[in-house]
């Protein structure tokens, strides 16, 4: 079946839940037994429940996996991946990453002597080198967040497999819709199903998808075992988000590369950034790698931190906050509030300049946030 059928079927079986056509949600802890030492499908909502079940089914078909696994936030998801690795372990991750993912390898998992090697993913020499010592996984995130850039998923994952190295890829930003990893090489899929995948800013969720019974089976285990999965109501919204996944996904893509054209010849805006114009520099792997490049991108003010000062304070349709991938659009500064948790000179080092301005480009009519940002641009 195709993407569309998918994300509304997959998983779920009217059949199985006394003919109702949506997943109900399965509000509860524990199942009763069938007879002595005879459990049922479930036992305990922590080990699965159905409108979880219903969820991870229907991300596992969608990222064309075997497995799919519905945690309590992104973060979740990470935290439960990175569990899989032991003290002594290194894993190479691409040095331009989500601010929160940076924070859980140096804050947390550094103190457990599971070391992150930041390495510049689009250099395949640099990839080589640091997968001569022998790290377990490689890292990565494409497009990454907030400058835009790509990572060869097919390359990397073709390089690090030669080395015995698993891939793991954040697909948050383009969700299964524009971009399926697992097809292109990679092992594990982590998202935010936060952002696109839910697409209405009212849950925080995570998911993992893999391809590979051994690695299900780890995953499996830990969320069970760490208790770091999804309630089922927070499940229902994300199952009842991921219907129209396809429809937002193109009509994010057409507004943001609409806006993204014409900030390109605004004469306040220094550069934009975003794969689906042709002066990206990696373009041409946009068009090899993914099917579109969704609703968010980053640009560069002209006139310093003033002017982004001003344009972040008078927009009124785009809402000033953190996140993405809802249906209404949001602007924010990276600098002081995405990626606030790296030193300004690690940003500086990434190239995350106090002029760069990020926005998810939600569902309203894109004259409307043309015309919000040139009123917001006007006195920049
Ligand atoms: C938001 C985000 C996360 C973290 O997800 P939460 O749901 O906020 O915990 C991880 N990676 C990327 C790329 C994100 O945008």
């Amino acid at each position: 079946m195709k993407f569309k059928t998918l994300a509304i079927h997959a998983g779920h079986d009217p059949k199985e839940h006394q003919g109702a056509v949506m997943t109900p949600i399965y509000q509860t802890s524990t199942f009763a037994f069938r007879g002595v030492g005879e459990p049922g499908p479930f036992d305990y909502s922590r080990s699965g429940n159905p409108t979880r079940k219903a969820l991870e089914s229907c991300l596992a078909q969608l990222e064309g996996g075997s497995n799919g696994f519905a945690f309590a936030t992104g973060m979740a998801a990470e935290a439960t991946v990175l569990m899989m690795f032991s003290a002594g372990d290194t894993i190479v991750v691409h040095d331009d990453l989500y601010g929160g993912t940076y924070r859980l390898f140096e804050s947390v998992f550094a103190n457990k002597q599971i070391r992150a090697h930041y390495v510049d993913l689009r250099n395949a020499e640099k990839l080589r080198a640091a997968l001569a010592d022998k790290p377990k996984a490689v890292w990565l995130e494409s497009p990454t967040n907030p400058l835009m850039n790509l990572v060869d998923i097919r390359a990397v994952s073709d390089l690090a497999h030669e080395y015995g190295a698993r891939v793991i890829c954040d697909n948050t930003f383009l969700s299964p819709y524009f971009q399926r990893p697992l097809q292109l090489g990679a092992d594990i899929v982590t998202h935010s199903t936060t952002k696109y995948i839910n697409g209405h800013s009212d849950v925080v969720g995570g998911a993992v998808v893999v391809n590979d019974p051994v690695l299900a089976e780890k995953i499996g285990f830990l969320q069970n075992a760490m208790g770091t999965c999804a309630g089922p109501q927070d499940c229902f919204l994300v199952l009842r988000g991921v219907k129209t996944l396809a429809l937002r996904m193109e009509e994010h893509n057409r507004n943001a590369l609409a806006i993204a054209r014409w900030l390109e010849k605004h004469p306040k805006v220094a550069t934009v950034l975003h794969p689906g114009l042709e002066s990206h520099p990696q373009h041409e792997l946009a068009l090899r790698q993914t099917t579109g490049s969704g609703g968010t991108f980053s640009f560069r003010l002209s006139g310093g931190e003033a002017a982004v000062n001003h344009l972040l304070a008078n927009c009124k349709t785009f809402t000033l906050a953190e996140s993405l991938g809802g249906v209404e659009s949001l602007i924010e500064h990276p600098t002081t509030m995405t990626h606030a948790s790296m030193s300004r000179e690690v940003q500086l080092k990434m190239g995350i300049t106090p002029d760069l301005i990020r926005v998810s480009v939600g569902l309203e009519d894109a004259s409307d946030l043309m015309e919000d940002l040139e009123s917001a641009l006007a006195g920049a």
